[in-house]
């Protein structure tokens, strides 16, 4: 769905969510010990092509998946040069492996056609916007997947990937309607977050939301009594209701 659909907030709205965002970060990151430490320290197209294996896997499996491409093939040239039939074998932990090999492989040629070079060094000097717009072309690429680039990769930009967790926990908050889904939230939560947080403290943004989302707020099951977020979620409070 598109958020120009959305009836715009009026400006006291917005600075009630605004507000509220902070406090559930700041609660979130009391509770996580934030700074979180990053989890990866990959150069850019190492983290898209990792980006683009972990989408609908849990990343126990898609790691295995890119450490054995890693293994087998130690350049992404090798990749782009494989049989396509081959790299479906080495990325099979991952959902939809007969997919996702093709698409891996277009991609890296798009960008080798494009670029010259198997890199994506070059997204340093360009602003996050523009950096973002440039991925976002790449088939299959959408703002999840350049927002992780950016933030998770060696370069430590300011971008807020939002996953399914992070996305669940803030639809029961009241941060963002029901009906908006994953793509469109994003930027309707980074316009929620103060405009000169630098990059560690827009990715433990990311991370604490996603941390509750897997110990506490369940996809079934939320356990809202523990949840230190309770007085101010309103799914919470309904559900703690005593049934008349
Ligand atoms: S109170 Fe319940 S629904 Fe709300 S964020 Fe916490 S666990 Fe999730």
């Amino acid at each position: 769905m598109s958020t120009r659909l959305l009836p715009a907030p009026s400006v006291s709205a917005d600075q009630n969510l605004k507000q509220k965002a902070l406090q559930v970060h700041e609660r979130l990151c009391a509770a996580y010990d934030c700074p979180i430490g990053y989890f990866h320290d990959l150069d850019p197209l190492s983290e898209l092509v990792s980006s683009l294996l972990s989408h609908r896997t849990k990343n126990a499996d898609s790691g295995r998946a890119f450490r054995q491409l890693r293994e087998r093939y130690p350049t992404w040239e090798a990749v782009c040069e494989a049989e396509t039939a081959e790299i479906q074998t080495l990325i099979a932990p991952c959902t939809w492996p007969e997919q996702k090999a093709p698409r891996l492989q277009a991609i890296l040629r798009q960008i080798r056609s494009e670029r010259g070079e198997l890199a994506l060094d070059f997204l340093e000097h360009l602003p996050v916007a523009e950096a973002r717009a440039w991925l976002e072309r790449l088939p299959g690429v959408g703002p999840k997947t350049s927002a992780a680039v950016l933030s998770f990769s060696r370069l430590r930009k300011v971008a807020l990937p939002v996953d399914s967790h992070h996305h669940r926990v803030v639809q029961r908050l009241g941060l963002i309607p029901m009906n908006v889904s994953v793509g469109p939230s994003h930027v309707l939560l980074a316009a929620q977050l103060p405009p000169e947080w630098d990059a560690q403290q827009v990715y433990d943004n990311h991370e604490v939301l996603m941390l509750h989302g897997q110990r506490v707020c369940h996809f079934r099951g939320p356990e809202c009594p523990r949840c230190v977020l309770l007085d101010l979620c309103p799914t919470g409070s309904r559900s703690l209701q005593p049934v008349p």
